[in-house]
């Protein structure tokens, strides 16, 4: 005869013998909840604060947190306080700040991604990623091989994605995302631009310096660059980078650019100013 079905303990089902997973789950518990606040006003410590509207709903719907509980409030321009819930309405919950919270630094380097409009969900990635990798700014580019129209484009969607991508990577501030623009009237002053092309351009890492503080990196549609693009880029004092000698995809291409600069400089640069 079998033996009956015991319960498992734990919405997890995690065995209590299993030392792994325990530690994995005091780990995660240490981590709160961050949310940006609609309105942002001074986290003082031992202020009262309202929170409305997308971070509302996270915390009373979504997490179904309730008065006790403790969350990370971030005001968007850098200002983070921990905080403890007093009250979960529908449309309003009250925190009391305790303590400031700790934030991820912002990179040494202000980089805005100008990239060709993907489709779908792979544009949703692409803006949640370069978030996650440090970027100050994306602007969707409408381009002649580009799929997206400017009727198609999503850009609260993106707009919402990149502040959800900023709490859950512990920035303290949510990058900008622009509405699309045609790459015929897009703009970007002050900063070095790379344009990322294939089979062009010396590697991406040869262009950076140790002065670069702000920098624009242009990337293409899946279909590339068409040979006036190039040009208008060339004229606008775009330099040609390359990623190396692989074809890669538009998303790739943009991540890879990203992540090269944020290694280059960013990390090198913080460091050296401890
Ligand atoms: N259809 C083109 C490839 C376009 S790839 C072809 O087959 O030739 C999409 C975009 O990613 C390009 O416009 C470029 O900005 C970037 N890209 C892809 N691979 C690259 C590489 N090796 N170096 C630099 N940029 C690259």
């Amino acid at each position: 005869m079998r033996p009956p079905a015991r319960a498992l303990p734990g919405a997890g089902g995690c065995r209590s013998g299993d030392r792994t997973l325990a530690v994995r789950r005091v780990k995660a518990s240490t981590r709160l909840p961050r949310f940006f606040l609609e309105s942002p006003r001074g986290l003082g410590v031992g202020e009262l604060v309202a929170i409305e509207g997308p971070a509302c709903h996270q915390i009373g719907r979504v997490l179904r947190l309730r008065s006790g509980q403790r969350v990370v409030l971030l005001d968007g321009s850098g200002g983070a306080g921990e905080a403890e819930l007093v009250s979960v309405g529908s449309e309003r919950a009250l925190a009391r700040v305790l303590q400031a919270a700790p934030c991820a630094p912002e990179p040494a380097i202000s980089v805005t991604l100008l990239a060709a409009v993907l489709k779908g969900e792979r544009q949703d990635w692409l803006v949640q990623k370069a978030v996650e990798l440090g970027v100050a700014r994306v602007v969707p580019l409408l381009t002649e091989r580009g799929v997206a129209t400017a009727n198609g484009a999503k850009p609260e969607r993106w707009r919402r994605i990149a502040r959800e991508a900023a709490e859950q990577c512990e920035r303290a501030v949510v990058p900008e995302v622009a509405d699309p623009v045609s790459l015929k009237v897009v703009s970007w002053t002050g900063a070095k631009a790379l344009a990322c092309t294939e089979r062009e351009g010396r590697p991406l890492p040869a262009l950076l310096a140790d002065g670069d503080r702000e920098l624009a990196l242009l990337v293409g549609p899946e279909g590339g660059w068409t040979e006036a693009e190039h040009e208008w880029l060339a004229d606008r004092g775009a330099i040609d980078a390359s990623l190396g000698p692989r074809i890669l995809r538009a998303e790739t291409a943009a991540l890879a650019a990203l992540s090269t600069v944020m290694s280059h400089l960013s990390w090198r640069l913080e460091t050296a100013s401890r």
